[in-house]
């Protein structure tokens, strides 16, 4: 995975180990991803929402895209549609994503960076992989977070967050065994760079075979792990973990992560998600790419949608929409 990685392990900021007393949040259930297929037909893996976590609040939907590796000629991504209510975080581990909007905005996402968007009142995008990932194949590998607004800031402007692999916070846990990317929030006084409209703390671990991270956690924030490679445990009574699989704390305010010390399969390393944030606790309406507090407000998006207001697809991309 060529995520943001240090130069020396030692050089960058530790976090600071919990001090002893420390309640260690229990894990209340692990979630098996559901698979599905999304855009114009690419795998992702989806923990939530899903039969078994309907409500993971103020998080909507975690998508784990790949990791893939495609053929040429094979690699799909999301055309046009759009969306309101929410933002979509898209962070990109291997491959690339190329990211055009009704706004005139376009940026690639790739190798590491993160692209933060903020839907709010409205705006149409594709997401697709770029030409030479189409043309000769390749390994791609990302995942797609959307995080609830609450009513109050449903209709703020759309805004974008460029978070490029070298402006993630690179930190290590207290014994420089764990890395921690820090894409948002704090993390035990460490700051990410991602400006967040609900708070919220989301990065990417790497943990070498046999260590154990212990990381302190808001006690008002809810609590998650996802593996994305490899296997290891979680929480103080060591529930096992593997890739695809989600773990959900109780409270506390200290989680734990344990790497497997002899592990078997292609990940030699455990890759995890660290996911929490202040629950927002209002109704949510979530109606395919809209997310509202009420079912009129749907209705109003899909009308508001069908009369162009959410934005329209540029002219020099309509060629292409209609072939699509
Ligand atoms: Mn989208």
């Amino acid at each position: 995975m060529p995520a943001a990685q240090p130069k020396d392990m030692l050089a960058i900021p530790r976090i600071d180990r919990p001090a002893p007393g420390a309640r260690f949040r229990p894990v209340l259930h692990v979630v098996q991803a559901e698979q599905k297929l999304e855009g114009a037909g690419f795998p992702v893996r989806r923990p939530f929402p899903s039969v078994d976590l309907s409500s993971a609040d103020p998080f909507l939907m975690l998508d784990h895209l790949g990791a893939i590796e495609y053929a040429p000629g094979e690699a799909k991504g999301a055309p046009w549609h759009p969306h309101r209510g929410f933002e979509t975080v898209t962070y990109i581990m291997d491959g690339a994503f190329q990211h055009h909007d009704s706004t005139g905005g376009a940026g690639l996402i790739a190798n590491g960076s993160t692209q933060w968007m903020t839907a709010g009142a409205g705006i149409l995008h594709e997401e697709m992989p770029t030409e030479e990932l189409v043309a000769t194949g390749g390994l791609f590998h990302g995942v797609q977070l959307w995080v609830n607004l609450p009513s109050s800031q449903k209709w703020n402007p759309p805004r974008y967050q460029d978070i490029p692999a070298d402006q993630v916070a690179l930190l290590s846990s207290h014994d420089g065994s764990s890395l921690v990317r820090l894409i948002a929030g704090e993390l035990g006084g460490h700051k990410g760079p991602g400006v967040t409209w609900t708070p919220i703390t989301y990065g990417h671990a790497t943990l070498a075979p046999g260590s154990r991270m212990e990381l302190p956690w808001r006690t008002d924030f809810s609590a998650m792990v996802y593996v994305l490679a490899g296997y290891g445990t979680v929480g103080e009574s060591r529930r096992v973990v593997g890739e695809g699989e989600l773990a959900v704390f109780g409270a506390g305010d200290t989680i734990v992560v344990e790497a497997a010390e002899q592990p078997e399969g292609p990940s030699k390393n455990l890759d995890v998600l660290l996911l929490g944030g202040q629950p927002i606790g209002e109704p949510v309406v979530f109606y395919g790419p809209f997310v509202m507090n009420t079912r009129q407000e749907i209705q109003q998006a899909i009308d508001d949608y069908r009369a162009g207001r959410l934005g329209r697809i540029p002219a020099e991309f309509l060629g292409r929409a209609r072939n699509n």
